[in-house]
């Protein structure tokens, strides 16, 4: 059920080395090890489940859906999901206008998609859960459960977005290609992921909330992501944070640490993630634009 990478997706360099041994504090409670890429620093889960075997290491009440209890906890998550989704928005507006085809990688319970398709976006999902699928169709969104039925309808997309879906996937370049066949030329693809590189992960290193092992398989940063897109023949466009990110993250990490007073120091932690972001453009996660030329 376990598979060993020799050799890094990215630069192809087989100097693989242990660097981390990390928790799966989610669901298995098993520990994993992460591997470094010594030529381009990409973090790699390794050994890691297969692709056949990985739903395994999916709970996806947790995973998908975060119930509303009314709380003042519940309140906040869905104010800052609310914020997360303008956000997005706005952000994918500034690359195709309204009434543009969009294509959603990895779109869960159709939150993203519902939003885009209000906003006269013409929406597709893809979604590999049944939980997922069955929860974004319940809301009468186009998806599909796998890329192949999806090529199926002739027409292209003209913005292709993954957020947090990259780092779950196996074939990093098979689906890049994949994706990029789908693309209108000048179309965009979107990325979100973690950053290994910003002051959360820094601070708690084996701990960090975000390397969520074994259900990320690949740990990124922006050197190694810019290589992977650009040897796919995807031009760097842009990049931008995601601000709220870094309290999540910390706020999963402390409560993995249980350390006592976990809000406040995700509160705190999260303020110095973003500020040490807004010096170095390193933040607790990234979005990074890529154009199809
Ligand atoms: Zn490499």
């Amino acid at each position: 059920m376990y598979e060993r990478i020799e050799e890094c997706p990215i630069c192809t360099n087989t100097d693989l080395r242990n660097s981390l041994i990390c928790k799966d504090y989610l669901v298995s409670q098993q520990s994993f090890a992460i591997s470094i890429c010594s030529s381009c620093g990409l973090l790699i889960t390794n050994p890691r489940p297969s692709k056949e075997t990985i739903s395994q290491f999916y709970d996806s009440s947790s995973y998908l859906s975060h119930n509303s209890d009314g709380s003042l906890m519940s309140r906040l998550y869905s104010l800052a999901q609310r914020y997360t989704l303008w956000y997005k928005f706005r952000l994918v507006k500034r690359l195709a206008k309204p009434g543009s085809r969009l294509m959603d990688y990895g779109c869960g319970v159709g939150q993203f998609m519902q939003y885009m398709q209000s906003n006269k976006y013409e929406v597709t999902g893809i979604e590999p859960s049944d939980v997922g699928l069955s929860k974004a169709r319940s809301k009468e969104m186009l998806v599909y459960q796998t890329l192949s039925e999806a090529k199926e309808s002739a027409a292209k997309f003209d913005v292709i977005t993954l957020w947090h879906v990259l780092e779950h996937v196996h074939d990093l370049n098979t689906t890049i290609k994949q994706l990029k066949k789908l693309l209108n030329k000048d179309g965009h693809v979107v990325i979100a992921v973690p950053n290994t590189k910003s002051w959360d992960a820094q601070h708690y290193k084996e701990n960090w909330a975000a390397y969520d092992v074994p259900r990320h398989l690949f740990h990124f940063d922006d050197e190694n992501i810019k290589m992977l897109l650009k040897s796919n023949r995807l031009s760097f466009v842009q990049k931008a944070p995601l601000y709220l990110d870094s309290f999540y993250i910390s706020l999963l990490s402390e409560t993995h640490l249980n350390n006592g007073n976990k809000i406040l120091k995700s509160i705190i932690n999260g303020c110095k993630s973003n500020i040490y972001g807004s010096r170095t453009s390193q933040y607790s996660s990234m979005i990074y634009i890529f154009q199809k030329k």
